[in-house]
């Protein structure tokens, strides 16, 4: 195999760490540029010693000169609670990232790959989404900054595409989940699985009727590097997510079951454009790709509890306060 020079923008998060793992695993020189905005050291620290991983602390908003084989563009914050606590700087990092990763690759000729997401269909009616879909997002909207700036990515993509023959790869990921998640991130898999483990109530937005479709993060990984994989002619979009749809209502009862927890369940007021239901059509990908996902939601959110529950033990055992010094004889 040959050894490729790849970049990873948000390599220190919760999807780019596990990538930059993958990668190394394979072979490849890795370069991991983050900003630390929601991505942490703790996530790729175990990669540090590697001799074919380095880390560049770099804003992505701003250019960057690097020489590399290929780059796959993940930052982003994806959490609603993160991307809508400074919205504009959100944009910023979609639609100017976009702009210097693009310019970079152009320069040097580098493949490059857009972490998309299912939040360009925004509340959807049409059901499961195919590629083909256009979308209903409100443009105006507390989810635009995130959903918007999404959107004109892809299409900064698709012009650099057509205007300067770049090859690109654009995939659409719908939620996915799986250690590293950062626990106060505020999605919904950490936020259940952390309450439970703590013993408090679970917190539902709405009746809890909403559905989503969980992908368990290997799973997803798997497809990034098929689609990277795939003939220059094939620039997707493509959905990557699992076609498993479940109900809010109907995951927290699930991590009530898997983690004998005693939590209540609490509602919550449903945040505004929320959408009703989320739920990938995957043809695309499973002709593609030859890509499927293999991990069911049960066992994902086994292994994703046993990493929080691992974590919550090391926090307390780091917080436990240290003996008391000996009195000094006077
Ligand atoms: P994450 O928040 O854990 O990771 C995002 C990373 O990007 C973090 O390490 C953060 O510090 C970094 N970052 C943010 N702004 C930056 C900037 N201006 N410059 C450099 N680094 C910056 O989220 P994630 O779940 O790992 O998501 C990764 C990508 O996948 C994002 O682009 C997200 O939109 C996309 N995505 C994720 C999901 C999902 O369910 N996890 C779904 C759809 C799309
Ligand atoms: N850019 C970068 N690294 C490079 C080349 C370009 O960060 O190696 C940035 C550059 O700052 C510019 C953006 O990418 O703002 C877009 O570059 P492009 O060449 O497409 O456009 P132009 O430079 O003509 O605006
Ligand atoms: N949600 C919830 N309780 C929580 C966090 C989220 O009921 O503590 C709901 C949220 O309103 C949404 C769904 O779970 O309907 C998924 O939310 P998340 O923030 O994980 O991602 P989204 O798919 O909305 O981007």
């Amino acid at each position: 195999m040959e050894r490729k020079r790849v970049m990873v923008t948000g390599g220190a998060g919760f999807l780019g760490s596990h990538l930059c793992e993958r990668l190394l695993d394979y072979g490849h020189e890795v370069l991991c540029v983050d900003n630390f905005f929601t991505g942490r050291k703790a996530n790729i620290a175990h990669l540090l010693d590697n001799p074919y991983f380095e880390f560049m602390r770099h804003d992505v908003t701003f250019p960057l000169y690097v020489e590399v084989d290929e780059i796959y563009n993940l930052a982003c914050p994806a959490s609603p609670v993160h991307y809508q606590a400074d919205p504009v700087q959100t944009t910023k990092t979609s639609v100017h990232g976009a702009i210097n990763v693009l310019g970079l690759a152009k320069r040097i000729r580098a493949k490059v790959f857009q972490a998309s997401t299912s939040e360009v269909y925004g509340d959807p009616d049409i059901h499961p989404q195919p590629e083909t879909y256009r979308g209903s997002v409100n443009t105006i909207g507390p989810r635009a900054c995130y959903d918007e700036g999404k959107r004109c990515a892809e299409t900064l993509f698709f012009d650099y595409h057509r205007q300067h023959k770049l090859r690109i790869k654009v995939v659409r990921i719908f939620n996915t989940y799986g250690p590293r998640m950062h626990p106060n991130d505020g999605r919904v898999v950490s936020n259940f699985i952390v309450q439970a483990l703590k013993g408090q109530p679970i917190t539902i937005y709405g009746k809890g009727t909403q559905t989503r479709s969980f992908c368990y993060v290997d799973d997803l990984i798997t497809g990034f590097l098929k689609m990277m994989g795939t003939p220059d002619s094939f620039t997707g979009p493509v959905n990557l997510g699992n076609p498993g749809e479940f109900t809010i209502k109907q995951l927290a009862e699930m991590v009530i079951k898997l983690t004998g927890a005693r939590s209540k369940l609490v509602y919550k007021p449903l945040p505004q454009d929320d959408p009703l239901q989320r739920c990938p059509d995957i043809t695309l990908a499973k002709k593609a790709l030859k890509w499927q996902p293999t991990i069911a939601l049960e066992e994902g959110l086994k292994r994703t509890i046993d990493y929080f529950e691992k974590r919550l033990v090391d926090e307390r055992s780091a917080v436990r306060p240290a003996k008391k010094p000996a009195t000094r004889s006077r």
